[in-house]
């Protein structure tokens, strides 16, 4: 097994960076995410690692070894694609087997090792199908088989979910994890998709234009995103602009402005009175309620508003309200039996809302 380690890795198609000064590091079997957007530079990084591309500058290491010059061949790397791209005209098996066969290893070797890998994928009994016999999940599966069947020192994969329907992403997410934590392997996979990601990931960096902009578990990440283009990205439905008018130092906590509304919010020691600050609410922080709350603590956010617009989503209630005082609406989620309480509320209905969770970052 292999530790992986990118360090200073810049990419130019022309003058534009594809990847900008990027620094990260894959301990030992850890199963890594690049999450970010479409273009943000996630298959150029992961074709650097493997060998398929150049960087311009820096230098990638497995263990302490510098492969930054050694060809893909040569690096030992699997790699599973979006488009999977197995051999139409060989089965399962053949296909699994097809790397390993290059090498010219011992045929009961190989035999021993497919059956390894198809009891591993949980597709015994596959062996003879064809891949126009296959499930897309079934597909993607076996593409898994043939990458792990050379015992790779890494694996890349490249949204290998991308053009699979919402449900079998939705299973295959979790079955690509237990596939990859029971090889041990030490795994960098990349996605737009941040809940595959958090369902996958030991640990997330995400990707923006080619720079990491942070790097966290998926609970750090979500509990403290560090600009708002993370927040946006791991979830945040609300901004709002504003600028902070005071400062608890005791409890860290900075009473902000936005429109004619204040609104408390837990700030680190970097923002302090007269800043301009976004504040990002996620949707699933607003509390609703058709009666009065309760304020429980000093710096409680509670907020008298009306219902704009109330949809029902099926897992949650998506409700759309606008606040006494604030210029932009508030989308709010409500989840569990409660979303059924607030069937009957209407359009038009005053609600109050309790603000739980919002985050302040600098604004220029
Ligand atoms: P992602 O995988 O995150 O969608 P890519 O790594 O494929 O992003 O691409 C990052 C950026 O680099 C994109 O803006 C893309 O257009 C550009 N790019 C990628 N490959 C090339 C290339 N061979 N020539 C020019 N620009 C490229
Ligand atoms: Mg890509």
């Amino acid at each position: 097994m292999v530790r992986v380690l990118v360090s200073g890795v810049s990419k130019k198609y022309g003058s534009f960076y594809a990847l900008k000064d990027i620094n990260l590091r894959v301990d030992d079997g850890v199963l890594l995410c690049i999450l970010g957007p479409s273009g943000s530079g996630k298959s150029t990084l992961l074709r650097i690692i493997a060998g398929l591309i150049a960087p311009d500058e820096g230098r990638v290491f497995f263990d302490d070894i510098d492969v930054t010059d050694l060809p893909a061949w040569k690096r030992n790397v699997g790699m599973v694609f979006q488009n999977i791209a197995l051999f139409p005209h060989l089965s399962v098996y053949e296909n699994i087997a097809f790397g390993a066969k290059l090498r010219k290893l011992p045929r009961n070797e190989i035999d021993k090792r497919v059956k390894e890998l198809l009891k591993l994928i949980r597709l015994e009994g596959y062996e003879k199908r064809k891949p126009s016999e296959l499930s897309g999940g079934e597909a993607q599966r076996v593409a898994i088989a043939r990458a792990l069947m050379t015992d790779p020192a890494v694996l890349l994969f490249d949204e290998p979910l991308g053009h699979l329907d919402a449900k079998l992403r939705e299973s295959l997410k979790f079955e690509i994890r237990r596939i990859v934590k029971e090889t041990k392997k030490t795994t960098l996979y990349v996605t737009h998709d941040q809940s595959e990601a958090f369902a996958i990931a030991d640990y997330i960096y995400v990707l923006n234009r080619g720079v990491i902009e942070q790097g966290g578990t998926p609970v750090e990440l979500y509990e403290n995103p560090r600009s708002p283009f993370i927040a946006e990205f791991i979830g945040s439905t609300n901004f709002l602009k504003g600028r902070v008018v005071e400062v608890y130092r005791d409890v860290n906590v900075a009473k902000v402005l936005t429109s004619d509304v204040e609104i408390y919010v837990p700030v680190r020691e970097d923002i302090g009175i007269g800043e301009s600050v976004l504040v990002g609410i996620r949707s699933e922080d607003i509390k609703v309620s058709k009666e009065i709350i309760k304020r429980d603590t000093p710096y409680a956010n509670i907020l008298v508003g009306k219902l704009l617009k109330k949809i029902f989503i099926g897992p949650y209630l998506r409700l759309e309200i606008s606040v006494n005082g604030l210029e932009e609406s508030l989308k709010a989620d409500v989840y569990g039996e409660d979303r059924y309480k607030y069937l009957d509320i209407s359009e038009g209905d005053r609600v109050y809302i309790l603000i739980t969770k919002p985050t302040a970052f600098k604004y220029s």
